[in-house]
């Protein structure tokens, strides 16, 4: 039996790659308009590193693992997600000690064993933001508009982000308190994971799926009644640099994470899909990670968001730019001095930056340019043993059915003015 791809895993092939490019680069451009620059750190890292800065309490760290021993004994971790491999770079790479803030994007392959059966994938890819080294609400406002303006440059409608503040452990303690209270004469109607919850991480009720947990946590107390005057202050002043630079947010206080190194400000961003929100990127700040993985006090906030899942939205709202031709045009040669003297034509044609192609399977004339009719392309390059003994060309373009002879000594320039018109 053939070798098959592992569970959970897909083959990017050409057809679809082009979508995935496009996202990319647009990725790159906007993160580029905003500062950003790019990081890349190792598809692996020592276990601990996410146990310590993913949270052992997590699905992720509990259940969805990639873990090994390696040949040393050492237990590695194939990443499932990629916060806190940027928080251990700038640590161990000694970030803190540039110009602060460091404004760092990802985009990689990520790593989760999830159920194959729920549609996810066990290689699933993520782009993501992380800011280092600033605690200003404004950095908060730049992280969620850089993302709201890249939907926006893709084209998605019916984008809503959900904002709330999750205040600091001081003000979280009291809330934690005061949920407590709320769900203890409720806490055997919760479901199991929520029970397990409810002395470890009672926020986390807040945010369960599960429609007896939402309907049990009506009326819950929320994070923005017990919010200290700093967490508050700066939850204001968030919202309204959003609110100015046109944002479309919602405040939601069911939206919490759960560890104590998440602090103030959590968002996700929605998008309407037929009938319903569903949540294209998630992020907040996360001001005692780094501490947490044994580095120096540093503020810290980000996002991530699934590239598949973008991809998905994009296909659903029609926003996928239509499939281009890939060369500008083919050479039609016959006879094989035609043919040597034409590949060294398209090494010139390549080397000026053009994409070109010829044939490369013996075809008959008519079936070459059959081909590059089928392939979309403006221009055939046409080539025979009559043009070669008169050293001259035949450019014809392809959509307007005209064609002209150029002599081969000029051909590059004159088919380079084509292109650069045509770009
Ligand atoms: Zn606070
Ligand atoms: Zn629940």
């Amino acid at each position: 039996m053939a070798i098959q791809r592992p569970k959970g895993t897909q083959d990017l092939l050409p057809g679809t790659i082009e979508q995935w490019q496009y996202l990319e680069e647009t990725i790159r451009s906007v993160c580029r308009e905003y500062g950003y620059e790019e990081i890349r750190t190792p598809m692996f890292e020592a276990t601990e590193l996410f146990q310590r800065g993913v949270g052992q309490t997590t699905d992720i760290v509990k259940k969805e693992m990639y873990t090994f021993q390696d040949k040393g004994d050492r237990s590695m971790t194939l990443r499932p997600e990629m916060t806190a491999s940027v928080c251990r770079a700038y640590v161990e790479d000694k970030l803190y000690g540039q110009p602060q803030p460091m404004k760092l994007y990802y985009i990689g392959p990520m790593f989760r064993y999830e159920r194959p059966q729920s549609g996810r994938f066990r290689q699933f890819h993520q782009f993501g933001i992380e800011v280092l080294g600033a605690d200003q609400p404004i950095v908060d406002a730049e992280v969620i508009s850089l993302v709201w303006n890249l939907y926006k440059r893709l084209g998605l409608i019916g984008l809503e982000v959900h904002v709330n503040s999750v205040g600091c452990p001081i003000c979280r303690a009291r809330h934690r308190e005061q949920l407590q209270e709320f769900l203890a004469a409720r806490k055997s109607k919760l479901c199991n994971d929520c029970q397990e919850r409810f002395e470890r991480n009672p926020l986390r009720i807040l945010d369960c799926k599960n429609p007896s947990c939402q309907e049990e946590t009506v009326g819950a107390p929320t994070t923005k009644d017990t919010l200290c005057e700093d967490c508050s202050t700066h939850f204001e002043k968030v919202l309204a640099i959003l609110g100015r630079a046109g944002v479309v947010y919602r405040v939601n206080p069911r939206l919490v994470r759960g560890l104590d190194y998440y602090t103030k400000t959590a968002f996700e961003v929605m998008v309407e899909e037929i009938g319903a929100q569903s949540a294209i990127c998630g992020g907040g700040r996360y001001d005692k990670l780094v501490e947490e993985i044994g580095g120096p006090p540093t503020p810290g906030i980000g996002f991530a968001m699934g590239i598949e899942r973008v991809l998905a939205a994009l296909q659903v709202q029609h926003k996928l730019p239509e499939e281009k031709p890939k060369l500008f045009a083919m050479l039609i040669a016959w006879g094989e001095q035609a043919q040597i003297e034409g590949f060294a034509l398209l090494s010139a044609l390549r080397s000026q930056g053009m994409p070109v192609g010829m044939d490369l399977l013996g075809r008959s004339l008519k079936n070459q340019l059959k081909s590059a009719n089928r392939q979309g392309v403006r221009y055939a390059l046409i080539l025979g043993e009559e043009e070669l003994a008169r050293k001259v060309l035949v450019i014809r373009d392809l959509t307007l059915g005209e064609q002209m002879e150029v002599s081969l000594v000029d051909a590059v320039e004159e088919i380079n003015k084509k292109y650069q018109r045509g770009v």
